[in-house]
């Protein structure tokens, strides 16, 4: 598990890339630099660790497109100590890139074989969330609640309430939402009653799944 010149040289770049599709929070794309996503990716893809793509990871699940990673990331607008809580751990690299924020992160994943995964690695890396929970994101993570951030990294048919209820006033909810096309949409509580709602664009995640297998 090496980190090279060459790879960092790569992140760089992808950086670059990053800032010309729009990308202006320095903080995110330093946190995007610093994180190895090269070691997140089964060791067949790693030559595309470093190209605006998403790509498979195990069990038919995709690490995120760094454009994506970064937009959400922006959207939440995280400040160092912010206690975030992410529903779709997946890799575990959004996680890594909140953590480098200096979020305090609570990531959930559905799929055991990806949440076994990821809780071992992560560490392994020297990123250590609060809490990995295997269960469904669709109730949140009521225990630790109220969260200055919650951020869906799979697409909602709908946006699911208890995402809602756990934020803080302030808080902000980043999900992208939709069937085939997901809208990324931002949800801030203005009061504890009341939410405003932005949209952001197009967006094409996997679906955020109801059951359990
Ligand atoms: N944040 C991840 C993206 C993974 S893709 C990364 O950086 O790699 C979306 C993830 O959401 C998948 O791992 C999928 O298993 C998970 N997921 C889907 N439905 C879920 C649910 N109801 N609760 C929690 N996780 C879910």
């Amino acid at each position: 598990m090496k980190d090279t010149f060459l790879h960092k040289g790569m992140r760089r770049k992808l950086v670059e890339t990053l800032r010309l599709k729009g990308i202006a929070d320095e903080a995110v794309l330093e946190a995007i630099n610093a994180v190895p996503r090269h070691l997140f990716m089964d060791s067949g893809f790693i030559d595309h660790a470093y190209v605006d793509k998403a790509f498979p990871i195990a069990a038919d699940q995709t690490i995120s497109q760094p454009y994506t990673v970064a937009r959400q990331t922006e959207l939440l607008q995280v400040k160092e100590g912010d206690k975030i809580l992410e529903i779709g751990t997946g890799s575990g690299y959004q996680c890594a890139v909140l953590l480098e924020m200096g979020a305090m992160v609570y990531t959930i994943e559905r799929q055991n074989e990806l949440f076994k995964k990821s809780k071992l690695f992560l560490p392994k890396i020297g990123y250590r969330p609060k809490k990995m929970i295997f269960g469904d994101g669709y109730i949140g993570l009521e225990e630790f609640a109220p969260y200055d951030g919650v951020i869906v990294t799979a697409g909602a048919p709908y946006v699911p309430n208890p995402l809602l209820a756990q934020l803080k006033v302030g808080g902000r909810l980043v999900i992208p939402v939709g069937k085939n096309v997901q809208i990324m949409t931002v949800f801030t509580r203005k009061s504890p009653t009341e939410f405003e709602k932005k949209e952001y664009g197009e967006f094409r995640f996997v679906p955020l799944l109801e059951d359990k297998n």
